[in-house]
């Protein structure tokens, strides 16, 4: 049976019904931290494994565009950054995804546009095996990297960018919204989450069944990155559409 819908009018009508609103993000002296989420090959490089994008993807690109600009920008400044990689065991699965980020092949290391944050002072470089950043940043001794970057730093705003969307930047990010609230990171007041450094992948539902995927894998991109935005801001996140660093 043919769909009664079409997706860009579902789109439209979901904005229209759950609006989310941007706003423009000016830095100042506020203590900022930016936060990059799995911008790794696995994920966002044309044809680097099951999980990246198959042919370009113009919301993948201009995320990574958008990402080198604002780290280049904090760099500059000597602020900190942080950036998740999705790094697996090799045979130890995730599901429901295929093997995605496994250790030794590449996928979990940086898009080569931000690789230069390997060598980077200011970059602290996060390894996770599992969706959620805030608790693949647990370590065996119950201590959380991400609290201790936060409360070394003081930091009082984070900005987080990154991929996806409605997955690993929305789980970390309402995790973290929690976490503020539970008074262990005491400088943290404001959570961001800038709409056009973050992306998400797309698997319509007839590309799904092409590849004997049951139909609830689909995965439209424009819909699901604009759910996950609408819950990432009715939780008490700040989302934003632009970022201007003062000099
Ligand atoms: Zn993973």
């Amino acid at each position: 049976m043919p769909d009664s819908f079409d997706l860009p009018s579902l789109t439209r009508q979901l904005a229209q019904a759950m609006p989310v609103a941007p706003s423009k993000l000016e830095l100042g002296p506020q203590s900022t931290g930016l936060v990059i989420v799995d911008e790794v090959n696995g994920f966002a490089t044309v044809g680097a494994g099951n999980l990246a994008p198959p042919v370009d993807n113009p919301q993948v690109s201009e995320m990574v565009a958008e990402t080198d600009r604002l780290a280049r920008a904090f760099s500059e400044r000597a602020w900190p950054i942080l950036a998740f990689l999705d790094t697996h065991v090799p045979g130890k699965p995730e599901p429901p995804y295929p093997p995605h980020c496994e250790q030794g092949t590449g996928e979990e290391d940086l898009v080569p546009e931000l690789a230069w944050l390997e060598q980077d002072a200011n970059a602290t470089l996060v390894r996770k095996d599992c969706i959620n950043g805030f608790v693949g940043a647990i370590r065996a001794d119950g201590s959380n990297a991400v609290v201790d970057w936060v409360n070394a730093q003081q930091l009082q705003r984070l900005l987080v960018v990154g991929i996806c969307t409605d997955i690993c930047v929305m789980d970390f990010v309402l995790t973290l919204l929690s976490a503020r609230n539970h008074d262990f990171m005491p400088s943290l007041k404001d959570i961001s989450v800038h709409a056009g450094a973050c992306a998400t992948y797309d698997l319509s539902k007839e590309v799904a069944a092409s590849l004997g995927l049951p139909e609830t894998a689909a995965h439209p991109q424009a819909l699901t990155h604009h759910m996950g935005l609408y819950f990432m801001a009715s939780r008490g996140a700040e989302i934003v559409g632009d970022v201007v660093l003062a000099d």
